[in-house]
């Protein structure tokens, strides 16, 4: 499989001669999702980006953002991260042979995405502080170092990611509203940019998490909280230019609480067979939240892999089910209703 600059490279700032760092991302699975277009009354379909490379769309963003460091001559890449940027970062930066750093908030990261960053030789750096504190300062520290910032305040980063706009449309051939969780609103922004340079426009919808929503209630938020660690940030990078895609498209941001979050991540899981992580089900907990308006036709990106975060995961399930080795016990521990782990998704 040719990663996306390969496959998109008319509609992406890279010449033919230019270098490439690819792991093969993008052309990610379009699922259609029965149960959930049941009950909302659409016909909805999952983008899962967990699918790519490193479990998440940042490298839709980092293929993009490295091969242009790369070509530009940079010897190392920097970022600040929430956890996902940093274990794309890591890895593309170990492909392209470039040194890389990552700057995380201390205790803040799921444990995949640390595994990840670390195993592909990055350093971590665990800032006592938040995501936002995290990115000002690489802002600064980029001033006085030649090291390219990967972040998705890097213009590269948003090509990419445009990129998921163009899959869909290319798969579905029009598509009346995308619902996607926001963090530092570079994803929203990206999708948006996708949908016009084809000529669509659907409906922007995004969401962030309650404790988390400075896009929602206009103002930064110094303390964001919630169980979404990837959407965790209080003071979004692309501010304007998000709210210009929700206005535009005549779409909306919207905040769901980390109840209906983890409902929608234990639905999807359990009823549609799809496991993302929690920031990503805050698009199908919008949906189901405030439905689909006159739209028919819903995409819902599923931005990260389940697998990132283990611990949230265990912590919602159902519990395992103890047995002796010997039949009966087997036959029973199968077979009981009564000692079946409940199913909690409703
Ligand atoms: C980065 C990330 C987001 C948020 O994307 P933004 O571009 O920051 O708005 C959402 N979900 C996951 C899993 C992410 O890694």
């Amino acid at each position: 499989m040719s990663g996306l600059i390969e496959r998109y490279r008319d509609e992406l700032p890279f010449a033919s001669a230019d270098p490439v760092v690819s792991l093969g991302e993008g052309s990610t699975p379009l699922v259609e999702a029965p149960t959930l277009s049941e009950r909302v009354g659409a016909r909805v379909w999952l983008k899962l980006e967990g699918a790519n490379p490193t479990g998440s769309f940042k490298d839709r963003g980092m293929t993009c953002a490295v091969s242009a460091a790369v070509r530009e001559g940079a010897e190392a890449i920097i970022c600040a991260s929430t956890g996902n940027t940093a274990a794309s970062a890591a890895a593309y930066a170990a492909r392209a042979g470039l040194r890389g750093a990552v700057i995380v908030p201390e205790g803040r990261i799921a444990t995949g995405k640390l595994a990840q960053a670390l195993m592909h030789g990055a350093r971590v750096v665990a800032l006592r502080g938040s995501f936002d504190e995290a990115l000002a300062l690489v802002r600064e520290l980029v001033q006085l170092h030649p090291i390219a910032l990967v972040n998705s305040v890097n213009a590269f980063r948003l090509e990419g990611q445009k990129t998921a706009a163009f899959e869909i449309l290319d798969e579905l051939g029009e598509l009346d509203a995308l619902c996607v969780p926001v963090g530092n609103a570079g994803n929203v922004t990206a999708y948006w940019k996708g949908f016009r340079e084809r000529g669509s426009a659907p409906r922007m919808f995004g969401f962030q998490a309650a404790g988390s929503a400075p896009l929602v209630h206009g103002a930064r938020v110094a303390h964001p909280e919630t169980v979404a660690t990837a959407i965790r940030i209080g003071n979004p990078a692309r501010w304007e230019e998000a709210m210009g895609a929700f206005t535009a498209s005549r779409g909306a941001v919207r905040a769901v609480s980390d109840e209906q979050i983890l409902d929608a991540y234990r639905f999807l899981a359990s009823r549609e067979g799809v496991f993302c992580e929690p920031a990503s089900a805050a698009s199908v907990a919008g949906l189901l939240a405030h439905g689909p308006g006159d739209a028919r036709s819903v995409a819902c990106v599923l931005t990260g892999h389940g697998l990132k975060d283990p611990q949230t995961a265990l912590d919602q399930a159902g519990a395992v089910v103890p047995c002796e080795p010997e039949l009966l016990a087997v036959e029973r521990a199968v077979m009981d209703e009564a000692t079946a782990p409940a199913a909690r998704a409703g």
